[in-house]
């Protein structure tokens, strides 16, 4: 017999998360543990307002299956069940956890990443004057960063990261827009970034708004976040984007996004795993994603007050599990 246990937990942040849509000073998220003799499986999401999602409306699309998930349905199963989206990752990635607990084994030691292997993830810089962002470049060098994903607005964009540029010449930066630049703007900031050696764009037009990608010669990698949530999203995107960015909580969970991760090579588009934020839970679930993925954006713990444990080991730039982890 397997039982479901669900609930939200709320964990601070140790400085604000600014980005284009706003700010946030702390998170949200929703746990899912099944339990089935003496192991337990557990998944994390974090609902986002952006896709329409809340705490409540995640817990109660949970609900909607918890009898289905306790009599025993399978991960693909669930992917007929629920749309994509947070309740569908809390219980895919659950349901992984439980399975390979029940074998001796972990969704990591059979998917990958191996134990100990260093991944270098990004540093996200929020939303700030360009000196305070400059600022911002510096502490996280000193962390040890070696990617820099720099948050923007339609604002100060090429001021913004010069600035960063500036305080950190060697360090690879890539830019999130978060749907905020305008179609007339687009190629020109593409322009002026791949000039200060930027190294890939993430969703600088709103997801729907962005035919005009696919009408000029991208002087740097677009990577489509907003606009890509599914399997089916990926061949429709492949000519205005040159890479995807997979995140379990638009996904669904981790077995749609592995899906989502060959269908993007097939298209010949690289792939990036990013997150929602979150614990040690949820960027674990993620690694698998990461170990075919040419971008990882999976900071989430560096911005928490205090992580779940185990932790993943975060230090240096890089993220790994460890045999403790
Ligand atoms: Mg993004």
């Amino acid at each position: 017999m397997r039982t479901l246990k669900r609930y939200a937990q709320t964990w601070p942040l140790n400085r604000p998360f600014v980005i284009a849509r706003g700010a946030s000073t702390s998170i949200d998220v929703i746990r899912v543990e099944l339990h089935q003799e003496g192991h337990v499986g557990t998944g994390e999401s974090k609902p986002t307002p952006r896709y329409g999602h809340s705490v409540e409306s995640v817990l109660a699309d949970i609900d909607e299956v918890s009898l289905e998930i306790e009599q025993g349905i399978d991960r693909k199963a669930l992917l007929e069940r629920l749309p994509a989206g947070p309740a569908r990752n809390a219980l895919d990635c659950a349901l992984w956890s439980l399975e390979c607990a029940l074998e001796g084994t972990t969704p990591t030691a059979r998917l990958g990443p191996p134990v100990g292997r260093e991944i270098i993830t990004a540093h996200t810089i929020s939303i700030a004057t360009p000196e305070e962002m400059a600022k911002a470049a510096r502490q996280e060098l000193a962390q040890g960063a070696r990617l820099l994903k720099i948050k923007l607005n339609d604002e100060q964009v090429v001021e913004r990261v010069r600035a960063v540029r500036e305080a950190a010449p060697n360090v690879r930066i890539i830019i999130d827009a978060n749907e905020a630049w305008a179609p007339q703007n687009v190629e020109d900031y593409c322009r002026e970034l791949a000039a200060l050696d930027v190294e890939m764009i993430e969703q600088p037009l709103p997801a729907g708004e962005d035919a005009v990608l696919a009408e000029f010669d991208h002087p740097l990698p677009l990577c489509a976040d907003e606009s890509c949530h599914t399997r089916k999203d990926v061949a429709l995107l492949s000519d205005r984007y040159d890479m995807i960015n997979i995140k379990l909580d638009k996904s669904g969970g981790l077995t749609e996004a592995l899906a989502m991760a060959d269908a993007a090579h097939e298209q010949g588009m690289a792939i990036m795993v990013g997150c929602m934020l979150g614990t040690s839970v949820a960027m674990r679930a993620a690694l698998p994603v990461a170990a075919r993925a040419s971008i990882v954006d999976l900071d989430g713990p560096i911005w928490l007050s205090e992580d779940d444990v185990p932790a993943l080991d975060y230090r240096d730039g890089w993220v790994r599990e460890t045999h403790d982890s």
